[in-house]
């Protein structure tokens, strides 16, 4: 059970963790700032803007400002971007910074890491980083709905389920930009045709290959599906593990989310979903 402790025991714990606090701040500023002054900036609080995109670095209370900032490592002109909503390629090309502005911003990155972006090892990173982004993020530059307009009707009347399971991907969670990967498996009921199989895998790469949280993937997944193809129902069950869970914050590993979408002929049928979860679960 828990007892309410009394106000002396409240106040000397408030006290303990003002101390702790006081001292974790001290040996922040120690790492982080470069001059007295800065660490008497109060930390301005984060204020979300109206068009949903990241406020500029306000890490005021941290560093100093002023501090002259060596050439090419700072960007801080961030245009304003459109709305997440519908992000047309002509949107994505107009908010898209230069090649030397991301460099410029893993640069500070590493900075702020602790490390020094010059020492040997590091000096082709930001390169790196950013063409690796081109690979890690090209979901933005490919339209899932084309990869399903190609049907085929000559499949013999063939109306029973189709089911691709285990097709593996890697994404990014959207709130700390770190991996988080696992299986996704998809079924549906084709009323009109089939699909090339590959093309569903290739679907799941495309949302997997932006900034995400997995429930908004296995929906996106799910609602392309649905309006491309058409099908009687559509099941999509992802299976993940989130390296922001296993390696920050509560630091467990080995857990996995599972998040499902039942539509159509799944919705309400419990015995369509079962049959959808033992097809999926049973290996040979
Ligand atoms: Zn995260």
């Amino acid at each position: 059970m828990y007892a309410k402790p009394d106000s002396n025991t409240m106040t000397t714990r408030i006290a303990r963790a003002e101390d702790a606090m006081d001292a974790a701040l001290k040996s922040l500023s120690y790492r982080l700032t470069e001059t007295e002054d800065s660490r008497m900036t109060p930390k301005t609080p984060d204020v979300a803007r109206p068009n949903g995109a990241a406020t500029p670095p306000s890490l005021n209370g941290m560093r100093n400002d002023n501090a002259p900032v060596p050439a090419g490592e700072i960007a801080p002109e961030i245009a304003p971007l459109p709305s997440s909503a519908k992000r047309t390629p002509e949107a994505i090309a107009a908010g898209r910074p230069s090649r030397e502005e991301a460099e410029a911003a893993v640069r500070t990155l590493l900075r702020w890491a602790g490390d020094d972006p010059n020492r040997e090892g590091l000096r082709d990173t930001p390169a790196r980083v950013a063409k690796a982004y081109g690979q890690l993020f090209g979901g933005y530059e490919q339209d899932a709905d084309k990869l399903l307009e190609r049907v085929f009707e000559e499949v013999e009347g063939y109306s029973d389920i189709v089911l691709v399971r285990d097709i593996p991907f890697y994404s990014h969670c959207e709130h700390h930009m770190v991996p988080f990967m696992g299986l996704a498996h998809i079924a549906y009921y084709p009323t009109k045709g089939v699909v090339g199989l590959s093309k569903l895998a290739r679907v799941v790469d495309t949302f997997a290959r932006r900034l995400q949280t997995q429930e908004t993937m296995t929906a996106q997944i799910a609602d392309v599906i649905e309006s491309i193809l058409k099908p009687r129902g559509i099941a999509v069950m992802v299976e993940a593990e989130h390296l922001c869970m296993a390696m920050r914050g509560v630091q467990k590993a080995g857990v996995s989310t599972i998040t499902t979408q039942f539509r159509g002929a799944f919705r309400n049928d419990p015995n369509e979903q079962v049959r959808f979860l033992t097809l999926v679960r049973n290996k040979p």
